[in-house]
């Protein structure tokens, strides 16, 4: 693979390099995200093919009780993105999450960070998601798996996406490169 190949919008065969984040602050949560993860690539249309070491950050914003371990898979894809997102969310709920008003905490949450070069804003699906280059818990397990990735919209490295974030300690690394 080379690492552009995820700014075409499809490569020939019609599959999709995609970005995605999983992270949990409930119940086991190194499993969750490593169960997680497998459950993604054993669906069928989606290959599983790079998936960084484990981190932990401190949750960002209301509701939560605990801290997250976060990782960022690469996968490639045969589905189209709003079916994709329907895969992501099953996986959510197999893990066990439960949507609820009272707390934000969950077992897993997969957030589509790229998908191919896509720009999709509907309601259901923002991609790039809007939020990715405000967060270490993406960037620097982004920058272990595809260090050459360039980032749109003006195609900067991870590296200098992490550098404007300043020197923030706030994700850790808390084991090596998971096996998948
Ligand atoms: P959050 O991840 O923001 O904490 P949720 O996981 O509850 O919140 O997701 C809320 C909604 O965000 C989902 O129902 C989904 O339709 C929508 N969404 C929009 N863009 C994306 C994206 N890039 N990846 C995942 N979900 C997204
Ligand atoms: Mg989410």
């Amino acid at each position: 693979m080379s690492q552009s190949s995820l700014n075409e919008k499809r490569n020939r065969s019609g599959l999709a390099d995609v970005i995605v984040s999983l992270g949990s602050n409930l119940g086991d949560r190194e499993w969750n995200v490593i169960r997680g993860n497998r459950c993604l690539g054993g669906y069928d249309g989606i290959e599983p093919l790079l998936f960084s070491s484990l981190y932990e950050s401190k949750p960002e914003g209301e509701g939560f009780s605990g801290d997250f371990v976060n990782a960022v898979s690469l996968v490639r894809t045969a589905h189209p993105p709003g079916r994709f997102l329907d895969i992501c969310q099953e996986v959510e709920i197999r893990s066990g999450r439960v949507r609820s008003s009272v707390t934000r905490d969950r077992t897993l949450d997969i957030d589509i960070i790229l998908f191919g070069g896509l720009e999709i804003d509907s309601d259901r699906l923002r991609v790039p998601h809007p939020l990715f280059k405000k967060r270490t818990f993406v960037l620097r397990p982004l920058l272990e798996i595809v260090p050459g990735l360039h980032l749109p919209p003006f195609m900067t490295s991870v590296a200098e996406a992490l550098e404007a974030l300043g020197d923030s300690i706030e994700t850790r690394k808390i084991s090596s490169r998971a096996i998948i």
